[in-house]
Formats: structure tokens, sequence, C-alpha cells
């Protein structure tokens, strides 16, 4: 299986991603995660995009591009993957696109969850304050929701028009959401 999981920040995508990798087992492969992940240690690749992150931007698309190349050519990703937080740009989904084309392989799946605008920025408030991510400030989060809608968004026109596109409701509680999302991807299967 290769999916990729998509939705505006707080839609829920770090926490449904995991148990979807679960239930496949196939490695969730978040790039929010691998850049705090390098932020938290002090690499120099953390040090350019806690620039970025801090302010709700998005990292250059060839930084992102390298490591996620990388990061899907470890052995663990060779029989599939669940990408979390990558594509956001068309530039991206190029790139996304060569990579798997020069591993002669096709996306199963883009799994969309879709939530109320509102109740995202409540859940993103509420995790600030359990998690203290830096990027979860009020204005941060509006501008990470507007970069989202101007850039991100349109990747799923992209993705509709090639009908690989599965919409699930992510409002609710967190196993609700998974069973929808499991019974979704079943259907996909059979
Ligand atoms: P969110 O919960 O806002 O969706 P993530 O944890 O996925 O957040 O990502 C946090 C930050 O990491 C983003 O706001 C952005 O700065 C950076 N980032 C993550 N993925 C990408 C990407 N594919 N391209 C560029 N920047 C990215």
């Amino acid at each position: 299986m290769r999916l990729l999981i998509m939705g505006p920040p707080g839609a829920g995508k770090g926490t449904q991603a995991k148990a979807v990798a679960d239930h496949f087992s196939v490695p969730a492969v978040s790039t929010g995660d691998i850049f705090r992940a390098n932020v938290s240690g002090g690499t120099p690749l953390g040090v350019e995009a806690k620039r970025y992150m801090d302010a709700g931007e998005y990292v250059p698309d060839e930084v992102t591009n390298n490591m996620v190349r990388s990061r899907i050519a470890e052995p663990d990703a060779a029989g599939g993957f669940l990408l979390d937080g990558y594509p956001r740009t068309l530039a991206q989904v190029a790139e996304l696109d060569g990579m798997l084309k020069a591993g002669e392989h096709d996306l199963d799946a883009v799994l969309v969850l879709t939530v109320d605008q509102e109740a995202v920025v409540a859940r993103l408030l509420k995790r600030a304050e359990i998690e203290g991510r830096a990027d979860d400030t009020e204005d941060v989060i509006r501008r990470r929701l507007e970069v989202y809608a101007e850039e991100t968004e349109p990747l799923i026109a992209v993705y509709d028009e090639r009908g690989i596109v599965v919409r699930v409701d992510g409002m609710g509680e967190i196993d609700e959401v998974q069973q929808r999302i499991f019974a979704a991807l079943d259907d996909l299967q059979d």
C-alpha cells in the first residue's frame, strides 16, 4: 500500500496516520515529525526548518523533497508507506510522481480528512496547551490554515482527476473516525 493522508492542520492526520499505517504494516512517514525531530536534535536541517515552521510557512520544497526521497528509499518503506504532510505543494506532487515512477509504483489512495474550520482552530489551540508546539499559537495557526488553503488544498483536485481520492469525515471521536477510514479503505481493496 502506498498512501497519502491529507487534510488541514488539526484534522487529526498524525493520529489517524499511525493507526492506518499499523493496519497495513507500512511505516507512517510524517514530514512534520521528521522536521520536529531535527529541530530538537539541533541538526542543520532542523535549524533551517525551524525558521519556517515557527512562522507557519512551508519549508522550501528542495529541502523537503530530498528528505522524503531518502526516507522512502529506506528498506522499511520498500513494501509501501503512508505519507503524512507530503506532498503539500504542486511541485512536491511532481517530485513524488518522479520518486514513485523510478520505483515503478503508483499511489493506491489519497485519504482526505474533511473537517470544519472553526473546529480545527479549537483543536489546535487545545493541543497548544497540552503539547506546547511552537507553531500552535493563534496567529500561526491562522497562517497555517491560510497556507494550506492556498497551496495544499488544490492538490486534492489533482488527485481527484486521477480517481484515487477517498474522503472521510474527520469530525467526531478518534475511534469513530478510524472506523470510517478502515471501512473506506477496505471498500477500496475489494
Ligand atoms: P500540521 O499539523 O500543521 O499539518 P505538520 O506537523 O504536518 O503540521 O507540519 C508542521 C510544519 O512543518 C509545517 O507548518 C511546515 O512548516 C513544515 N512542513 C511539514 N511538511 C512539509 C512539506 N511537505 N513541505 C513544506 N513544509 C512542510
